[in-house]
């Protein structure tokens, strides 16, 4: 398959104080054209800044670009000038967030927002624009898109300000759409239909996208890979019907657990014990050994580094010994 997006030892730290933490640790992955890759991790897993790397949008001071690379079909955008990466963001890789109020602006109407991006990009007139824009609005759902267009962001529900953020994101058409928790504010009905919108326009318009998410029932829903991460490193890659039915980190593992099952009565739901550590208290060895109930003392020494084990990749002691004995 036919790589859009090559994320090579991405290194991102963050200041606080005089110390430098790294948020993102030397994550290296791969996405495929017409994929719907879902990275998924706990809050500090470090998914968020990968996906803003990509599109060069993490804030410097505090943070910095430590090391690594993101080729975006071929081209490095860590390296691309504010100019460059203006005819890419939007046009080529467009993004959507957890919070539409955030990155929408609270003084402009809604068409004129999602008109700019079209006489930018698309060379359109003003007016050719806020037609278009009101095509958009109803094309992912919003049921009276005329009045829509002539509202500011504060006059709309949360789930119709994301569904702007989605016309507004796909009025471009973009190649790679970078989603970031989209669903996590909306209730579940409004986020089945976000998730449609997103499955729907990806499979008419041959659009890639990454999505990132910490719910797994998100993930289920619609992803064709997934990576996992935890403090700033993947810890598991695999196709996405395949991490499901057997999950090999016990990362991974315990997130599955978490969720609860129709086909199973349990009185309480499973957790994973302990806490994320927090980057000044990062344990030696495997990040996960103090929560992991299967910690060994190689654990506690030694990082595990991730393994292709064929049809997907695994950073844990155990499974590789598990792996060797089965040899
Ligand atoms: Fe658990 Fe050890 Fe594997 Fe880390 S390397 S996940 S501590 S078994």
């Amino acid at each position: 398959m036919e790589k859009i997006l090559e994320v090579k030892d991405l290194k991102v730290a963050f200041k606080n104080d005089d110390k430098e933490n790294m948020a993102v640790d030397g994550v290296s992955f791969d996405v495929y054209k017409g994929d719907t890759l879902c990275i998924v991790g706990e809050s500090g897993s470090g998914k968020s800044v990968t996906s803003l790397s990509a599109m060069q949008l993490v804030a410097s001071p505090p943070g910095r670009y430590a090391g690594g690379e993101i080729l975006f079909e071929g081209k490095n955008v860590l390296k691309l000038t504010s100019y460059e990466m203006g005819h890419i963001r939007g046009k080529e890789i467009a993004m959507i967030f957890q919070e539409p109020m955030t990155a929408l602006n609270p003084v402009h109407k809604i068409g004129a927002q999602i008109s700019e991006a079209l006489c930018i990009h698309k060379g359109m007139s003003k007016k050719e624009a806020w037609k278009r824009s009101i095509e958009m609005l109803k094309m992912v759902g919003v049921p009276d898109a005329q009045r829509c267009a002539s509202s500011y962001p504060h006059q709309l529900s949360g789930g119709m300000r994301q569904r702007v953020m989605i016309a507004m994101a796909f009025s471009c058409d973009p190649k790679l759409l970078i989603a970031d928790e989209p669903t996590t504010a909306l209730d579940v009905t409004i986020q089945a239909q976000i998730l449609d919108i997103i499955r729907r326009y990806k499979e008419e318009h041959g659009m890639t996208v990454m999505f990132i998410t910490h719910d797994l029932g998100v993930v289920a829903e619609i992803a064709t890979r997934v990576i996992v991460m935890y403090t700033g490193k993947i810890v598991e890659e695999a196709v996405c019907s395949e991490l499901f039915a057997n999950p090999l980190h016990p990362y991974t593992k315990g997130l599955l657990s978490c969720i609860p099952r129709i086909d199973q009565r349990q009185s309480e739901l499973d957790i994973i014990k302990g806490q994320v550590p927090s980057s000044e208290n990062m344990p030696n060895g495997c990040r996960f050994n103090p929560r992991c109930p299967y910690c060994m003392d190689i654990c506690r020494q030694k990082a595990p580094e991730l393994v292709d084990l064929g049809n997907r990749k695994v950073a844990c002691h155990l499974v590789n010994m598990e792996k060797e004995v089965g040899k």
